[in-house]
């Protein structure tokens, strides 16, 4: 890791947060996973796509060093976002998650699943191991949100209240069940689904923001969403700003942090420039968060 990059960002941050009167951030979104499976989401983005511009990893490092950094620059809460390609093997990436986060007390205890049989199983054992949040990955996944393995998995999440931060939209790469409708649908069975829909929904915004609009636990994270590299390619629309603001306690930090092209205080000032104000801007980076992930006294 470039150690003189690094604390170039230690100012930044500090900086957005000095002058945002915000005490630190949480960060709903953040990828730690067993290295040989992150090698294999690295090998992914630095091979070139028709769909996807040049995806160069800035904070490629060793564990440690990944964690590291992640601290000094002022996140105090996050998560180990992992997610299943295939079937049995959520119980063994959970088994990974659980180690990870009693090394690391500032870390959600995070876990996921896959639409199969033994999700309800999996699900089960996660919360009594004390997981507190989850992550699916639908495009990843390529399974069906409303796929009737899954019917028991969104009632037991949502009769726990544990957020479950949810890759359902189309971008930056559809899958054959992503966009809104699926959510839709799981919405209006599980009504009370603490869902974070992952990248504020891209790129069905419209429609992931009016569900977060209709149902009291439907959040958004603000994944890379608002950067210069996914406004090239996806800009958010400038006229649903005002309905963002309305929402400020539904939106919360995320950054996919270390699996992004850019440095890390780019996804702040990107929040800030959308001129929703400091208010708005400490609720996104630190109240919302620590209402879903902080830190259980
Ligand atoms: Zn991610």
């Amino acid at each position: 890791m470039d150690e003189v990059a690094l604390t170039i960002d230690r100012v930044a941050v500090d900086d957005f947060l000095t002058r945002n009167d915000i005490p630190g951030l949480v960060d709903i979104h953040t990828h730690f996973m067993p290295q040989n499976v992150l090698n294999k989401v690295w090998q992914y983005f630095a091979t070139p796509r028709e769909s996807m511009p040049e995806w160069s990893i800035t904070y490629k490092g060793s564990e440690e060093e990944r964690t590291a950094a992640l601290r000094s620059l002022r996140v105090e809460r996050f998560t180990s976002m992992l997610y299943p390609h295939r079937p049995e093997m959520a119980a063994w990436l959970n088994a990974w998650s659980a180690e990870f986060a009693a090394a690391h007390p500032d870390c959600a205890h995070t876990s996921t699943f896959f639409a199969e049989e033994r999700a309800v199983e999996d699900v089960r054992a996660a919360l009594e191991s004390g997981a507190e949040v989850f992550k699916c990955h639908v495009q990843v996944g390529a399974f069906d949100p409303t796929d009737p393995h899954l019917d028991k998995v969104w009632g037991q999440l949502a009769e726990a209240g544990v957020p479950v931060v949810t890759h359902c939209g189309s971008g930056p790469e559809p899958g054959p069940h992503t966009g809104d409708e699926p959510i839709r649908q799981v919405l209006s069975r599980h009504p009370n689904l603490t869902l974070v829909i992952a990248h504020m929904g891209l790129t069905e915004y419209e429609a992931f923001l009016e569900m977060a609009e209709a149902y009291p636990n439907v959040h958004l994270d603000t994944t890379m969403s608002f950067t210069d590299f996914s406004e090239r390619a996806n800009p958010y629309p400038r006229d649903l700003l005002p309905r963002l603001a309305a929402i400020g306690d539904k939106v919360v930090l995320g950054s996919d942090y270390p699996n992004i092209p850019y440095r890390y205080p780019h996804q702040l000032e990107a929040l800030e420039h959308l001129e929703l104000g400091s208010a708005w801007l400490r609720a996104v980076c630190w109240d919302n968060g620590q209402r879903l992930i902080g830190a259980k006294a």
